[in-house]
Order: structure tokens, then C-alpha cells, then sequence
């Protein structure tokens, strides 16, 4: 059992500990998402991605696949304060972020 290091992290589950079938649900919603322009729609696929992943989240929460070139497989609770930004996400809903333990290890460089 994984022990996160962390203790006052949000909760982050691995990719690849799903099913494929919940895999590709997941991303089939997180694509969903990215492209909606109703933002109640975003938050209800919000919340199944959340269901899928196991991440308890309240509605208007966010959870995210790591956007880390370090091809991470952490899915995360947008929610924690030790994510990070690593780009604007120009014309699509998603914020691309790192999850916590890939902003503590080799944090992207700041936007600014
Ligand atoms: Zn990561
Ligand atoms: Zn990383």
C-alpha cells in the first residue's frame, strides 16, 4: 500500500492502477471537458471523472491527469495547493498542471 509522504495532500490515484475500461472512460470524459462551453456540464463531468478515479471532490472541483513531461501517471485533485501551473491552457477548459509530487521534484519554471 502506498504511503503518501505528504500527509496534508489531496488524494491522487495511479493511471495505471485502473482498468482499461476506466481508463478510457476517463479520458473520454477529461476530453469532454476540455471542450465544453457550459460550465455546469464542466463541473458534472468533473465530478464523474472524479467517481471513476476514486477522488472525492465537491462540485466545481477539479480532477486532473499530471501534464508532467515526465509522462506521469498521477491523477489528482486539481484542488491541492502543491500543484502547479505549467502553461496557460490557450482556448481549452483543462488547466495543465503538474500534480504535487512531480511540482515538488522538478517543478515547471514560472509562467512569468
Ligand atoms: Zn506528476
Ligand atoms: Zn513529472
Amino acid at each position: 500500500m502506498a504511503v503518501m509522504t505528504h500527509t496534508q495532500n489531496r488524494p491522487s490515484v495511479d493511471y495505471r492502477d485502473l482498468t482499461p475500461a476506466t481508463q478510457q472512460r476517463l479520458d473520454q470524459i477529461l476530453e469532454r471537458a476540455d471542450n465544453t462551453s457550459d460550465a455546469g456540464e464542466y463541473n458534472s463531468l468533473m465530478l464523474g471523472v472524479a467517481a471513476l478515479a476514486g477522488i472525492d471532490i465537491a462540485y466545481g472541483g477539479e480532477v486532473l491527469r499530471c501534464s508532467c513531461t515526465c509522462v506521469c501517471p498521477a491523477v489528482f485533485d486539481n484542488a491541492d495547493p502543491d500543484a502547479r501551473t505549467i502553461e496557460e491552457s490557450c482556448g481549452f477548459n483543462l488547466p495543465i498542471r503538474q500534480c504535487p509530487p512531480c511540482a515538488d521534484r522538478h517543478p515547471a519554471p514560472d509562467l512569468d
